[in-house]
């Protein structure tokens, strides 16, 4: 499939053209939240590194690591302390390693290894390699242990061989995060934008494209300002603030203009989505040799009267995280991660930050949205007009709340990227998304 003009840098009247037209395309079904005022106006802060992390490893339901450490061993900050085939799970502090738990419970339900490290004043034996390798660029890309940071991460080692197999031309550059009133990624681009754009032109010259598009909400007045001063040669795309517009598919098609099958990839229509904050990670690493040992966060909701984003240590438990920003949990409020609509509800505060932390939404008692665990579908349909993957929600989410997963299945269980747009809108509030997504952890239990 070809990409319209946007694979060759264009005149600035044909990128005006390209926004004009994004803003009203977008994409069928869902939902057109309220954009707040302030959008990306916080400085992003950096968090204080914790006494103690907590690392699964695991980061998707395909991508396991090896432990590379016994209980007992002193590891400086940045050593691998598991290996995956093409990725590392990093120390993200120096210390003694407390415990290695083999049991660990990820917030979705899935047991892995989690190794807890508590900072240490004990001398070291040995200098530990340095984290990221002084020798060529994908050398330097393999040991940060970076994955692309987007809602299914692969190792980024793996994604770049994939883009330049496929013979991939362009690079979507992802600036949007999953709820607007985040801002993480355009307040990465708007206060970090040397660093990103470098990242994004290591990216092109080593994933053998030829061109990237810089997609942004056209509410990001700062990041497309940011951006458009800064003379960069990327494409900058502002594109219509609609949820779930963040969500790879969705994107391909807003940028490409076009639909397509959901056994294909957007590396076989010629395009690839990496995320802004990856990028930003790439120029570090290669151009510092600075190891990815921070994720950018935003926590938001709760007493927050805006949202704060930050970087947090990896593997700092989110009571921590919390009590930094001055955020108390009362008896009865939630700490999702990931946004309302979608996100899941943990009840650990030892719950570390991955690299899968985009977003800690604290959603006070007085404001949660009570499901119904016995509504019955009245079949109004308009969770079928809003699902913007084309998908029939009442179908799938009652064929796994009835134990029938196998007909969830085959009714494209695993296309729903659980943006909970059909949640929303149901008369009846039927948990859609739970049921949906306890639909897909029951299949994946029972082949694993
Ligand atoms: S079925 Fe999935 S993709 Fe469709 S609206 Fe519901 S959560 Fe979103
Ligand atoms: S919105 Fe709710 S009631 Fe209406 S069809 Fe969907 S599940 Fe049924």
């Amino acid at each position: 499939m070809e990409i319209r003009s946007l694979q060759t840098p264009g005149s600035l009247n044909s990128l005006k053209q390209e926004s004009v037209r994004m803003k009203a395309a977008s994409f069928q079904g869902g939902l057109a939240l309220p954009v707040p005022d302030k959008f990306e106006s916080q400085a992003i802060t950096t968090l204080p590194a914790p006494d103690r992390v907590l690392l699964p490893l695991l980061h998707h339901p395909e991508q396991a690591y090896e432990l590379q450490v016994k209980k007992g061993a002193l590891i400086k900050q940045g050593q691998p302390v598991g290996e995956g085939v093409s990725s590392l799970v990093l120390a993200p502090i120096s210390g003694k390693v407390e415990e290695i738990n083999k049991n660990f419970k990820l917030p979705g339900g899935a047991l892995t290894t989690a190794i807890r490290i508590a900072a240490s004043d004990e001398e070291f034996p040995d200098e530990a390699p340095p984290a990221v390798p002084d020798s060529g660029t994908l050398q330097k890309i393999l040991g940060t242990g970076l994955s692309e940071l987007s809602e299914s991460p692969v190792p980024l080692f793996e994604k770049l061989r994939s883009i330049r197999s496929k013979r991939v031309r362009t690079l979507i550059i992802n600036c949007l995060d999953e709820f607007f009133i985040q801002g993480r990624s355009a307040a990465l681009a708007s206060q970090h934008t040397p660093d990103l754009l470098a990242g994004i032109d290591l990216l092109v010259q080593y994933s053998g494209a030829e061109s990237a598009v810089i997609t942004v909400y056209a509410e990001s007045a700062q990041a497309l300002q940011s951006l458009q001063e800064s003379g960069t040669k990327c494409h900058i795309l502002p594109v219509k603030a609609k949820h779930p517009q963040h969500a790879e598919k969705l994107l391909v098609t807003a940028v490409t203009g076009r639909e397509y099958d959901v056994d294909l990839t957007p590396e076989d229509l010629g395009v690839s989505v990496i995320s802004a904050e990856t990028a930003y990670w790439v120029s570090r690493a290669v151009n510092r040799r600075e190891a990815a040992l921070d994720k950018l966060l935003t926590v938001a909701g709760g007493s927050l009267k805006e949202p704060r984003n930050c970087f947090v240590r990896i593997g700092t438990p989110l009571q921590e995280v919390l009590t930094h920003l001055g955020q108390d949990i009362a008896d009865g409020d939630k700490v999702i991660l990931g946004g309302p609509l979608s996100g899941q509800a943990v009840s650990d505060p030892d719950t570390p930050v991955t690299q899968q932390t985009h977003l800690v939404f604290i959603q006070k008692k007085t404001d949660l949205h009570v499901f119904s665990q016995d509504a019955v579908c009245f079949k109004c349909g308009l969770c079928v007009q809003i699902c913007p993957m084309r998908l029939m929600p009442f179908l799938i989410s009652g064929f796994s709340e009835g134990g029938l997963y196998d007909l969830a299945e085959k009714n494209s269980l695993f296309t729903c990227i659980e943006c909970g747009c059909c949640a929303y809108v149901c008369p009846v509030n039927i948990p859609m998304v739970q049921w949906i997504q306890l639909g897909k952890s029951a299949i994946r239990a029972q082949r694993s």
